[in-house]
């Protein structure tokens, strides 16, 4: 039977649409464990992803994410130059109520099974303490805390390759990398965007910040010297740099038409909420879009320190090296007048096909 023949919703039609290699379900009812691992690339090497813990509302739901979520992972792995393919898994649940520590270690022997094709990490709705528990039935586990051997908390190295990606925009757009003077708006204070704060600062950039922790928003604005600002005038602020480090999507046409800034650049995931739509939107209206996806990939780099054995030089130099990589995807937009994510984009696939045809050779 050609695969034509299934219905669209069905997985393989899914797989087939998607590019996937493998898609694995795990269940084990003594625990409540229902969970899907999917690998869709490993030319570059074993599939690298987070365990998202989400209460799904359907099994379709789920299957979506993962998928979608595993795609972005090869890409993300292969623009940053790592001998990493791309994987992802998710457990149906309320991290709050579901979790167990017979759960996670139920997940980890799931993995295990499949023979370091599939390494995990921490992702939304999990913590380093998941992770230790999946450590105790395999070692394809990244990101455990630093008191047991593994590389902590990515998010100053996420930071640091945010920071470096403004640099490079800034860089092909005013011709010098310079932050002093420049105006930058920082969205979301987390871990992440504390950090990047303190990084902006640290080179007299004017910051302004917003969250809606406001505890938090006023803390941080005294610790670093930033102005705070309410969430929804962000956007109407006359600045350089606006930078997304807290939640998706808020890049779209609304926000697009009040945005002053030359530069967007941030930390947060999938940022534009139509990669196409808006990716040409921005392209038309001359704002240069870091893709997300390349420069918050110091935290996939910290953990593959872990699997490569890096220490924390090397990690840095390699997390530094988002400046050059982003200059060569804002160079060939510029020179194919496309945006800037389907310039990263061509660059990841062709360096999995160029691998792919070495490896074909032997
Ligand atoms: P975090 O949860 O520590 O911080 C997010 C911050 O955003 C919080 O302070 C929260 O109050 C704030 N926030 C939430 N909704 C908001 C809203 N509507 N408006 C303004 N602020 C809001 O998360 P983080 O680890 O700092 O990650 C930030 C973003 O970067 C996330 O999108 C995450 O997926 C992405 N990311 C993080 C890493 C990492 O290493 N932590 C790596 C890659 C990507």
């Amino acid at each position: 039977m050609i695969l034509s023949q299934f219905d669209e919703h069905s997985v393989f039609s899914q797989l087939d649409a998607f590019g996937h290699q493998k898609v694995i379900y795990c269940s084990d009812p003594s625990t409540g464990l229902k969970a899907i691992i999917a690998i869709h690339d490993t030319t570059l090497g074993p599939a690298l992803g987070g365990t998202r813990m989400q209460p799904y509302k359907s099994e379709h739901e789920a299957l979506q994410d993962v998928l979608r979520l595993s795609r972005s992972m090869t890409y993300k792995s292969a623009i940053t130059g790592l001998n990493l393919g791309g994987g992802k898994a998710v457990i149906i649940g309320d991290s709050r109520l579901h979790k167990s520590e017979a759960l996670m270690r139920r997940f980890g022997r799931f993995i295990e099974n499949l023979n370091g094709s599939f390494i995990t990490a921490e992702d939304v709705g999990t913590n380093p303490r998941d992770m230790e528990y999946i450590r105790m039935e395999t070692k394809h586990v990244t990101g455990i805390p630093e008191s047991i051997g593994g590389s902590g908390d990515p998010s100053p190295v996420t930071a640091k390759g945010v920071f470096m990606g403004i640099k490079a925009c800034l860089k092909e757009h005013f011709g010098n990398d310079s932050l002093a003077g420049k105006s930058i708006a920082v969205q979301g204070i987390g871990q992440v965007g504390e950090n990047l704060v303190g990084l902006l600062r640290n080179e007299n950039a004017k910051v302004y910040i917003s969250d809606i922790d406001e505890d938090r928003l006023r803390q941080v604005a005294q610790k670093y010297g930033a102005i705070a600002v309410a969430n929804n005038n962000l956007f109407d602020l006359d600045i350089d740099i606006y930078s997304p480090c807290a939640l998706g999507a808020t890049v779209n046409t609304e926000t697009i038409n009040r945005l002053k800034c030359s530069i967007i650049a941030g930390s947060a995931n999938n940022q534009l909420a139509d990669e196409v739509v808006h990716g040409y939107l921005l392209l038309e209206k001359g704002i240069m879009y870091a893709p997300d996806y390349l420069i918050n990939a110091g935290g996939l780099i910290n953990c593959y320190s872990e699997i490569a054995g890096f220490n924390k030089k090397k990690t840095l130099q390699m997390t530094e090296n988002i400046y050059e990589v982003t200059r060569r995807v804002l160079q060939k937009s510029k020179l194919e007048n496309i945006p800037t994510n389907e310039a990263a984009n061509k660059i990841a696939e062709k360096r999995i096909e160029d691998i792919r045809k070495i490896k074909a050779s032997y």
